[in-house]
């Protein structure tokens, strides 16, 4: 029920607390209770014939603060001060890439680890970390906590804010989520990173083997590496680059099992040596990107281990997917009243960081 802090004592009677009882109680409440505003209250009683034995009195502001009144050992009723249950902060932590790897380094720099694959996923479209990031880079998060009234951590972090910055290019990008639920990342203008294709289409991945002419390792001989390889563990999810149709999902010899996809564009991916198709993936099925397509594996008879060996194709021609321009024109871009809520957003992230500024 609720209630101004005056009015506990009506609200107790009226449950059938004798007045004497209620007067008591609500006193021992009034002593701790110090804010604004109706309080919502919750007692515990034990009936007892026509009237009820007060055994517990919580009395509790909007933010959760408040009083909780029982009885102390001498049966007199005592009121116990309650804190606001919980606060949120946007903390900003910065850092710089060592030696070892991106994990490793934002580790060192306090950021807890379940933050570091979204921060991974958010750069997938326009870095791949393991290539692109040497020591001496540098980056930066920002990421919302939730804390109780002594200032400690409860429940998971969220990532809001994410920053990398390379002697090459530099990129700083917002989480956002869209109408309708959709979680993206988006520029400090609310274009979206989503594009035309992931270069990468697989989380934590490694390139153990670039596009181009090499000396194969099982075949013995010189030839073009037609795709590049990501060196992932075994089970590791594989994403469509982009949305489009399945046009092959069966197993090959030379590598494996390989599930091809045409895009939208023409463009042509495949991905090989997997263990496992999606449950019933097939030609003809429409796939958004994302889409995981099956897992990781080592099959074929061209492996020496597990990765996946991804290939775009544009026009029947082989091509590095890690250098092929990706199509900024697909980048889709917040508009009107859903950009003014991002712009909100971002504003709120970045009062955070240039408070805590290093
Ligand atoms: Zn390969």
């Amino acid at each position: 029920m609720l209630a101004g802090p005056g009015d506990i004592v009506g609200a107790l009677t009226a449950v059938g607390v004798v007045q004497s009882e209620a007067q008591a109680a609500a006193d021992a409440a009034a002593r701790v209770l110090t804010g604004q505003g109706e309080v919502h209250t919750v007692v515990d009683l034990l009936p007892n014939g026509p009237v009820a034995t007060l055994l517990r009195l919580q009395a509790a502001y909007a933010d959760g603060s408040g009083a909780v009144v029982q009885r102390n050992a001498s049966g007199a009723f005592a009121g116990t001060k309650v804190a606001a249950v919980l606060s949120r902060q946007v903390k900003v932590l910065r850092g710089e890439l060592d030696t070892e790897s991106f994990y490793s380094s934002a580790v060192a720099a306090g950021v807890r680890d379940t933050l570091i694959p979204e921060f991974i996923n958010a750069f997938g479209y326009d870095f791949n970390l393991a290539a692109d990031i040497h020591p001496g880079d540098t980056f930066e998060v920002a990421y919302e906590q939730e804390v109780n009234s002594s200032g400690e951590p409860v429940g998971q972090p969220q990532l809001l804010f994410a920053s990398l910055t390379t002697a090459e290019k530099s990129l700083a990008l917002y989480r956002f989520v869209a109408p309708g639920g959709e979680v993206g990342w988006y520029d400090g203008n609310g274009g979206s990173t989503k594009r035309g294709m992931m270069r990468t289409p697989v989380d934590g991945a490694r390139i153990t083997s670039n596009f181009g002419m090499r000396f194969h390792p099982v075949l013995h001989y010189t030839r073009l590496h037609a795709g590049v390889d990501f060196g992932v563990p075994v089970g590791t999810p594989v994403y469509a680059a982009a949305a489009g149709v399945v046009i092959g999902a069966h197993p090959t010899g030379c590598g494996g099992n390989m599930a091809v996809v045409q895009h939208d564009n023409g463009w042509v991916t495949r991905y090989f040596h997997l263990s496992h198709f999606a449950p019933g993936l097939h030609e003809g099925e429409r796939v958004p990107q994302g889409f995981t397509l099956g897992l990781s594996g080592v099959t074929g008879t061209c492996t020496t281990g597990p990765h996946l060996h991804y290939e775009l194709r544009i026009n029947g021609e082989p091509v590095d997917p890690m250098s092929v321009p990706m199509n900024d024109k697909e980048k889709k871009k917040l508009e009107g009243a859903v950009l003014q809520a991002f712009i909100a957003q971002r504003n709120r992230v970045d009062v955070a960081r240039a408070q805590q500024a290093s």
